[in-house]
């Protein structure tokens, strides 16, 4: 494999991701799985040989220009629109001044770049053209389409009007577009028409390090949750999609139907204490609970930073996700790294991940008799458990990990920098048009 051009330089990548930067606290609304793909990926293609620029928006005017993030990955806020948090939905607007801030940025670096890797629709549009326009090699990932969304949320998607459209620009323009599991390369091929040749699998993955199982007591010692009850965790941001009030509709019924004593765990939210004018969401659910008499059952958490997070997995006895949809989801594999049992809605990556019966269970979304059914078969069964987790873990270790992305990452960059531009350019040129 090329690591270095003729005049023996890393090979330079410019990751571009206009929203999820590495450095965000992850868990509120609009920073989750990508800023930890931008993250792990980038660290891991430093780590065999490339140097990798991450270029956002810069939402903090105090932030530098410039930040050496880790070895061999460097973060770029690049001024377009105000110096502040935005919701993704808003930035659209600003992508012409966030491409043109890219660009001048090029410019006085005066060092080319060998690979543009786009992340998200809007950063696709901007890479589409830069790539154009420079003649460099594009690889992108949407990490969630526009039209499941408009599917799934109806008058609730607050996407800008286009993004369909861009996407489809998007496709046509780079060289290569990444599906993170089979769901999603069906998506592309068969909901936007991509050319499967142009669509390469590679599943995200999990920090195993990170993490890792702990002992159960060990788990609930370090986050302070004095109970010797089955505990049923949810790890993710609070969103409506995520459906967290599907697991509060089960664990209701579980109250009801069963002798079984247990505590609901939910951790994610804006703030690191649950606030529910801060996470609306967390009102909701609140007042769902109480409504269905399981106040006392439910417990929140507020958001947590990564590196405490498989004390709040490892503390469960089951990890619960049931999402109406989900294009990856990187929480049911953090819960099968810290070695437990996963339930999960069988959508999107989830049904690639977890394997059913095997590491965890699979269950319809939006069905909280289902949910409770699947509930009670863990819960009282402590040996299958046991045996799930286990087999979790060894599942992650095997297929799930960020080296592995990273190889395959790089194996897709050779390629289209091992065949002859004039190839590869013919096909995209044609179809870029500038949307602006
Ligand atoms: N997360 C976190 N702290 C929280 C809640 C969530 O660090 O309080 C992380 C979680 O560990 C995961 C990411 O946010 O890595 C969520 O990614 P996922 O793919 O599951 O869902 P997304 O948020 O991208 O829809």
């Amino acid at each position: 494999m090329r690591l270095a051009t003729a005049v023996e330089r890393p090979l330079r990548v410019a990751f571009v991701s206009e929203h999820a930067s590495p450095v965000a606290l992850l868990g509120s609304q609009d920073a989750g799985g990508q800023n930890v793909y931008v993250d792990e990926v980038s660290r891991h293609l430093a780590r065999l040989g490339y140097a990798v620029d991450v270029f956002t928006r810069r939402d903090d005017p105090s932030a530098p220009e410039v930040i050496e993030w880790a070895p061999g990955v460097r973060v770029v806020n690049l001024s377009a629109g105000p110096p502040e948090l935005m919701l993704k939905d808003q930035l659209w607007p600003l992508m012409p001044a966030f491409r043109g801030a890219l660009h001048d940025f090029m410019l006085r670096d005066g060092d080319r770049y060998d690979v543009l890797h786009g992340n998200f629709w809007m950063s696709g549009w901007v890479v589409a053209q830069l790539a154009r326009q420079l003649a460099i090699p594009a690889v992108h990932i949407f990490h969630a389409m526009g039209k499941t969304k408009q599917r799934h949320q109806g008058q609730a998607d607050t996407s800008p009007d286009g993004r369909i459209a861009v996407e489809l620009e998007v496709i046509r323009a780079v060289d290569r577009v990444i599906a993170q599991c089979p769901s999603e390369r069906n998506e592309l091929v068969d909901d936007y028409g991509a050319d499967p040749g142009k669509v390469a699998l590679i599943p995200s993955a999990v920090n195993i390090q990170r993490f890792r199982p702990l002992p159960r007591d060990e788990a609930r010692r370090r986050i302070g949750l004095e109970s010797d009850e089955l505990v049923i965790a949810y790890v993710g941001r609070m969103m409506p999609r995520k459906d967290v009030r599907n697991l509060v509709r089960a664990a209701a019924l579980l109250a009801r139907q069963t002798e079984l004593r247990f505590t609901v765990l939910l951790v994610g939210g804006e703030t690191a204490e649950p606030d529910p004018i801060a996470t609306p969401e967390i009102g909701v659910l609140q007042a769902l609970a109480a409504e269905l008499g399981i106040a006392e059952r439910v417990r929140f958490v507020g958001k947590r930073q990564p590196d405490v997070l498989h004390e709040y997995y490892s503390a469960g006895d089951v990890i619960v996700t049931t999402p109406w949809y989900e294009p990856f989801g990187l929480t049911p594999l953090e819960g099968m790294a810290c070695g437990r049992p996963v339930i999960g809605s069988a959508v999107g990556g989830i049904t690639y991940t977890l394997a059913d019966g095997v590491t965890g269970l699979l269950v319809p979304p939006r069905e909280p008799h289902a949910l409770a059914a699947a509930l009670q078969k863990l819960l009282m069964d402590d040996t299958l458990r046991e045996t799930m987790g286990r087999a979790a873990r060894e599942r992650v270790e095997r297929k799930f990990t960020w080296a592995t992305v990273a190889e395959r990452t790089a194996a897709l960059y050779q390629t289209l920098l091992d065949s002859p531009p004039q190839a590869r350019v013919a096909d995209n040129v044609a179809a870029v048009v500038d949307t602006r």
